[in-house]
């Protein structure tokens, strides 16, 4: 063990050696315990195939051979590979000006199944996910990888922080004043009783809240936002499905409201999903 130990020693001032990146300053290549030896370099085949050398010279002069069934190997990873591949996608799409939708798209999709993959075979350190996820929020919402800029969420809770540390001052505070304050004015709607009333379930309120702001996700906005293809409508197939179209344009949708409406005897013109729910 002792003439092995040196032989290791030698590898180890071997000009083109590189020591693994935690034993360079102690320039430790190998560790013996009885029977038992560790090796160790930087995991390059190059770095690997010299101690090689140095096993097989030692089996050649002393006839002992190391066992390959009682041998073990350990790989580890160097992470900032992943995160510079990471950053250079970015880089790449950055001049595209896509958008959050895009993006979100990408971050789920590339960014992610690239992480996904090196999860797979190595166990990444807690700091190297902690920079993943750092460089996918950076991306997301702000469409690139060196964002120093806060998030909206956090300028919002410093905003608040400041408004209520007024009111603190004051010596006036109020939660209910508070509350509204932060709510701000809203323009007053006739719609109000028609959509937040309890005759409905919850999720028929939502949805009917969303159509009535057009905020409904019709396959005009999807694609304008890149999610979908063809933006025409499944239920006639003549032309695009708009907010207009889903509700009162739409051959079948019309017909449907023609016999709801002729079943429940309401005889109502208009072709805004406002008026309608505003009616008395
Ligand atoms: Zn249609």
């Amino acid at each position: 063990m002792e003439y092995l130990s040196r032989l290791l020693k030698v590898a180890g001032d071997h000009e083109n050696f590189r020591f693994h990146p935690r034993c360079n300053r102690l320039k430790l290549n190998h560790l013996c315990f009885a029977d038992d030896l560790m090796i160790f370099c930087r995991g390059d085949l190059a770095f690997v195939r010299i101690l090689q050398d140095k096993l097989e010279f030692f089996a050649n002069s002393s006839g002992l051979v190391a066992t390959s069934s009682k041998s073990d190997m350990y790989l580890a990873v160097e992470c900032e590979r992943l995160v510079v591949r990471m950053t250079s996608k970015i880089r790449s799409w950055q001049v595209r000006n896509l958008s959050y939708a895009a993006r979100l798209q990408l971050v789920s999709t590339v960014l992610m199944n690239i992480t996904n993959f090196w999860c797979q075979i190595f166990v990444l350190p807690k700091k190297v996910l902690k920079q993943v996820n750092a460089i996918c929020r950076a991306y997301l919402w702000h469409g690139k990888v060196d964002s120093d800029t806060p998030g909206w969420a956090f300028k919002k809770i410093c905003k608040v922080k400041d408004r209520m540390g007024q009111w603190v001052h004051n010596s006036s505070y109020s939660i209910k004043e508070v509350y509204h304050e932060l709510l701000g004015v809203g323009q007053p709607v006739n719609w109000v009783s028609f959509v937040w009333n309890r005759s409905s379930i919850p999720k028929a309120r939502f949805i009917l809240w969303l159509a009535v702001n057009e905020r409904l996700k019709s396959r005009d906005k999807l694609a304008t936002l890149g999610l979908i293809l063809t933006d025409t409508c499944p239920s006639c197939g003549l032309i695009s499905e708009s907010h207009y179209h889903l509700f009162f344009a739409c051959i079948y949708s019309l017909q449907c409201l023609r016999d709801i409406l002729t079943w429940l005897g309401i005889r109502i013109i208009s072709d805004s999903l406002a008026d309608f729910a505003s009616r008395k």
